[in-house]
């Protein structure tokens, strides 16, 4: 079942302790599209400026993602600059530039308007609200976001948090969104607002599974070289929408605990491939090999 997705489409400059990387490609609809499309078809809608190198989303065409949705408007693509510490769980944002996005008004192309599974990336809320006010009847929506928009469009995301299915956001956004300071709050505080499912990332500790049924939590890959953990996020949300999409979740209306619970790994799967290069250079050709061999790791890591 093919996927719709609103995100960023970035150029990121991005510092680690490995290295550098300037003006490369970014953006949380790319990295999720790169990640979802090893599952699922991909529609994405999104803007860049007439300064972007469009050859660089080529490869993603030959991996059944349309790029029809991506409108070229004058003027500069949006940016994004981040540092990782020595401890890369931890990053400061240097720059965000919204560039284009600021006054994009996104069209959803009729061909995309019945889409069942929908994936609000990380964007402005009053974006990720318009696009949802343009699908006929989706099936089940997920959302990500992230503190640059909790602390500068409370409202609006609060606005569009009740309206989706799943929502996706790492565990220091959660407690910022909600006033928490422990994650179970934080959970039971967005269950309140709507959605049936809480993700929350954790970074190089994992993720958590938060559904009426209780609690399941998938690990992070323990990995020996991270080089850039720029997108994992997005990569995690990828993997785990697309195998959502794949398997169809939604049975007779009813949410299925163990694609759930699968999809989680397969989210952590395409992080740790994401976080081994710079930008999107993993995700660009892993075969479905290389995939299962790494489910397995998380198979192996996991049992007792
Ligand atoms: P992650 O590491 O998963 O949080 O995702 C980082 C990606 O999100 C980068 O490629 C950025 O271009 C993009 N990004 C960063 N800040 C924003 C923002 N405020 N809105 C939309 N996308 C963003």
């Amino acid at each position: 079942m093919s996927i719709l997705v609103v995100g960023s489409v970035a150029l990121d400059s991005v510092e680690t302790p490995f290295g550098k990387a300037d003006d490369a490609l970014g953006g949380s609809a790319t990295f999720f599209s790169a990640s979802a499309s090893y599952f699922s078809p991909i529609n994405v809608v999104g803007v860049v400026g007439s300064d972007f190198p469009h050859n660089e989303l080529e490869f993603l065409k030959t991996r059944n993602v349309s790029l029809d949705g991506i409108k070229t408007e004058e003027g500069k693509t949006f940016r994004w600059g981040g540092k990782y510490h020595v401890d890369m769980n931890q990053r400061d944002t240097l720059f965000t530039a919204l560039n284009v996005f600021e006054h994009f008004k996104p069209v959803i192309p009729g061909q995309y308007k019945n889409s069942e599974y929908v994936f609000l990336g990380n964007i402005a809320p009053t974006l990720q609200l318009d696009v949802l006010a343009q699908i006929d009847n989706p099936k089940l929506v997920a959302l990500d976001t992230m503190n640059f928009w909790i602390s500068g469009m409370k409202e609006s995301l609060v606005e569009v948090i009740k309206k989706v299915d799943i929502i996706l956001i790492n565990d220091q956004e959660a407690k910022e969104l909600t006033d928490k300071t422990n994650l179970v709050q934080a959970a039971n505080a967005i269950f309140e607002l709507g959605p049936q499912v809480v993700v929350i990332k954790k970074g190089e500790h994992g993720a958590l599974l938060f559904t009426k049924q209780g609690i399941f939590s998938a690990p992070a890959l323990p990995m020996e070289t991270v080089c850039d953990p720029t997108g994992a996020g997005d990569s995690f949300a990828g993997g785990f929408i697309g195998y959502l999409a794949h398997n169809d979740v939604l049975k007779n209306g009813v949410l299925d605990e163990s694609v759930l619970r699968k999809a989680m790994i397969y989210g952590s799967v395409m992080a740790s491939f994401s976080i081994e290069d710079f930008s999107l250079e993993k995700l660009k050709d892993l075969s479905s090999e290389e995939i299962s061999n790494r489910y397995i790791q998380f198979v192996e890591l996991a049992s007792f």
